[in-house]
């Protein structure tokens, strides 16, 4: 067999013929021609036999690695007149639009930036981090369900800090699928307007409940005329036991105050490990945790009665109560809350108060926390490695490639 025929089997690349194969140092180079005499617009299926000129465009992709060698395919394209694009090098099957890589080199890509961490996959396929926020971005671009938002009924919304500081993206979820549909840099009203803009009036008419913070953003977007006003506004029970639990951090930072400024500076000292032991949950502490736990209690006082007050409030989304019961408890709590003394949990349970509707919708449909969970962390995840990329698009690309409706298979595996 030739080595033109041979590398034409090995490589399947759609629409070409291998008609030169260099062997460097380091690099397979591959010579192609296309098989098409057509030429076809790279943005659209306009297709020509007119060149725009006779000059070749030398054009070149990596490609799967062959061995330890680097894979370099290698053509000359020609320029096309598209009545919608105007002047393109005309598309190739095997590469996407613009990219330096083919289909199979990104789509591996892409596989691997879901599974592995940025230096490995960097140094595995010898790319920056930030040509991998590209590639991930055009897959996603390509091969997300082109369907995703039609059938929305239950959705969430929430937002994510990408990068340490003031950089957020917006997300939306499909509750009955568990998978992110939708997402846009910012945290505002207008962000999830441009949701609902993507939507239009007849989809958005359909949601049936909206799940969210408590804050005032996105209750205002989603409430707006033209968008989904007639959706149940449901508070994520993660969010209602945050405003609890942030409550219970200003006691214990209060008091640790109070207990530094004493002349004994071991009990401050000792103090401070008592913060996971009060935050995390009781199921969760370590023995030492546990025992501090204990500690706290045989001391009773304000730390003690808001850890209480902590933990009853947990209890109401345990997920084993009815509507009616729910909402007694929620009341009874926000009176004792109330009473307790404890400026913080004062202003907790007027916010509890004042999203009761809110908080009991969201038990009445059954969007529990342990239900929210496992999307979040994998959402939370995934945000750690998109720390490095300098673009929004691509940071949310890696949210899709991870949480989306997207079937992502490695290049050598075929459709199911
Ligand atoms: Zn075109």
């Amino acid at each position: 067999m030739r080595v033109t025929t041979a590398f034409n089997r090995l490589l399947e690349l759609d629409g070409v013929n291998v008609t030169a194969v260099e062997i460097g140092a380091d690099t397979v180079t591959v010579d192609v021609g296309l098989r098409r005499r057509k030429l076809v617009c790279p943005q659209c299926d306009y297709a020509t036999r007119a060149r725009y000129d006779t000059r070749p465009v030398a054009s070149s992709w990596r490609h799967l690695r062959l061995g330890s060698f680097k894979l370099v395919v290698r053509a000359e394209l020609r320029r096309l007149t598209c009545p919608v694009h105007g002047v393109r090098v005309e598309g190739v099957a095997f590469a996407r639009p613009g990219a330096r890589f083919t289909r199979d080199f990104e789509q591996l890509v892409a596989w691997l930036a879901v599974k592995m961490d940025k230096d490995a996959l960097r140094r595995l396929v010898g790319i920056d981090w930030d040509t991998v926020g590209r590639i991930c971005d055009r897959v996603v671009a390509d091969d997300l369900d082109p369907h995703r938002l039609d059938e929305l009924y239950d959705i969430g919304v929430d937002e994510i800090s990408w990068k340490k500081h003031h950089n957020y993206l917006t997300l939306v979820v499909n509750h009955t699928t568990n998978k992110v549909v939708w997402g846009a840099e910012g945290r505002d009203a207008k962000t999830l307007d441009g949701f609902f803009d993507e939507l239009g009036e007849g989809r958005s008419g359909q949601i049936r409940a909206v799940s969210m913070d408590m804050g005032p953003a996105f209750r205002k977007s989603v409430t707006a005329e033209g968008h989904a006003p007639q959706a149940t506004i449901c508070i994520d029970p993660f969010h209602a036991v945050k405003n609890v639990t942030d409550a219970l951090n200003v006691v214990r930072r209060d008091i640790w105050q109070q207990l530094r400024r004493l002349p004994e500076p071991n009990i401050a000292k000792k103090f401070k490990g008592a913060r996971w032991a009060l935050l995390k949950n009781p199921e969760d502490l370590t023995g030492q945790q546990a025992a501090t736990l204990t500690q706290i209690k045989r001391h009773g006082g304000a730390l003690w009665r808001a850890y209480r007050l902590k933990e009853a409030f947990r209890t109401i989304f345990a997920g084993d109560l009815t509507d009616e019961e729910a909402g007694e408890l929620l009341d009874r709590w926000c009176s004792w809350a109330q009473r307790c003394r404890l400026a913080p949990f004062v202003k907790a349970a007027r916010t509890v108060r004042k999203h009761r509707e809110g908080i009991l919708a969201a038990i009445r449909l059954g969007l529990t926390n342990a239900r929210l969970e496992g999307l979040n962390q994998r959402v939370r995840l995934i945000m750690r490695r998109a720390f490095g990329f300098h673009s929004a698009q691509a940071a949310l690309a890696l949210v899709m490639l991870s949480a989306g409706p997207i079937n992502l298979r490695l290049p050598w595996e075929s459709e199911a």
